[in-house]
């Protein structure tokens, strides 16, 4: 994994999503002082390049001086090491302004829309829809690379098809995102995603997918594809994220990833502190982790596909359990159903005399239907 810090400048935002369970009201923002810090810390901490990511929250209720001040600062004072940058944001603070700033820099940015705009706005508000694309076309207009997440609920898993023909329609990259449940709520539950279903939707879409090849990117399924292929995780969900990724708070305090922000258990030390590695491992929510990556060794041991699904979010399994570990991610049901469907199919497609024909020839001699290789060889 490469070294990847968040940066969250606030756990405010402006909008009220049905089934957030990151964001807090009257959340503080970060101030310059603390991403001085950042840097001071970073000098000690590691010496390799990193992307910084800033997530909230909504970070950009940090506004343009702070974006104006914060990337050179964090450039200029990691030299010469490299630096990349991205963000998630739901767009709606964007700015010309800051949209400048942010091509400057080349920031791709992640944005949030759950499909088409009655069923988005009844999730994430009324209003949402026209905020986000309003910010999209900012964004557009200033070169900015946007990519949006979908977030499935219960509630939205029952119109798949309009959410999948939505992007398809709008020439957008797919990627998705099962609804958790919230913890700041009193029925946590009420817009989860069952694994099971979150299973039935990756292979409904892995399907959808190669009916369409070439007319949509779905980045789920070519991480999981591309995984399956070389045998390691591409995304942090599918690797041992800990001791690569970290978080940092608006008010300097260090977690092991942005899901964590705001929890006071997960605070492994605080970047006014410049705490070492070794300072970092001395904390509860480190051991925590690392715990969590042996108890996978032993509880996924078994499985076929440990070496590139390495158990899951550790949060999924942690946070929801009080910080006890007493099993492994609880999309490891959906996570078993799709990486067995791949596998299968990339076994028959490879052992199947037709399949090994259809790989090797050119473009235009191969059959209608695309198979999972044709998704690994895009992309690999
Ligand atoms: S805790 Fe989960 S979301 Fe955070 S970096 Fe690790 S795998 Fe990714
Ligand atoms: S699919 Fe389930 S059992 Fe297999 S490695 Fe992933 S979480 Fe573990």
């Amino acid at each position: 994994m490469p070294f990847h810090v968040m940066l969250i400048p606030t756990l405010g935002c402006p909008a009220n999503c049905s089934y957030c369970w990151s964001s807090e009201e009257k959340s503080p923002l970060m101030s310059i002082e603390t991403i001085k810090e950042v840097v001071e810390w970073l000098k000690i901490f590691r010496d390799d390049s990193v992307t910084f990511t800033f997530h909230g929250g909504e970070p950009l209720l940090a506004g343009a001086d702070f974006y104006r001040e914060a990337l050179p600062l964090l450039v200029e004072g990691l030299t010469p090491r490299q630096i990349a940058f991205a963000i998630q944001t739901n767009l709606w603070k964007l700015t010309p302004e800051i949209a400048e700033i942010f091509a400057k820099y080349n920031i791709p940015i992640g944005s949030s829309l759950d499909g088409p705009q009655e069923l988005n706005d009844l999730q994430r508000g009324k209003g949402y829809y026209e905020k986000t694309m309003r910010g999209y076309e900012i964004a557009k207009a200033h070169g900015l690379n946007v990519r949006f997440i979908t977030t499935f609920t219960s509630h939205s898993i029952k119109f798949k098809e309009d959410i999948f023909n939505f992007y398809l329609e709008k020439g957008l990259i797919l990627k998705l995102h099962p609804c958790l449940p919230s913890l700041k709520d009193d029925n946590p539950d009420k817009w989860a995603l069952d694994p099971k279903e979150y299973g039935e939707l990756l292979i409904y879409l892995l399907d959808k997918y190669l009916e369409n090849m070439g007319r949509i990117e779905v980045m789920n399924i070519d991480n999981m594809c591309k995984g399956v292929f070389t045998g390691r995780g591409t995304v942090c969900t599918f690797v041992d994220c800990m001791g690569d990724t970290f978080a940092v708070g608006p008010d300097g305090g260090i977690y092991p990833c942005y899901r964590f922000v705001g929890l006071p258990e997960y605070v492994m030390g605080n970047v006014y502190d410049h705490p070492t590695m070794a300072d970092l491992a001395q904390s509860d929510a480190w051991k925590l982790m690392h715990q969590y990556k042996e108890y996978v060794d032993t509880a996924c041991g078994k499985c076929a596909h440990i070496k590139y699904c390495r158990g899951g979010c550790p949060y999924n399994a942690i946070v929801p359990t009080d910080g006890k570990i007493k099993g492994v991610d609880p999309h490891c049901v959906a996570y078993k159903m799709v990486f067995d469907e791949i596998t299968s199919r990339v076994n028959e497609e490879m052992f199947s005399s037709s399949g090994m024909e259809n790989m090797f020839q050119p473009q235009s001699m191969k059959s209608a239907r695309s198979g999972i290789m044709s998704i690994i060889l895009k992309r690999t």
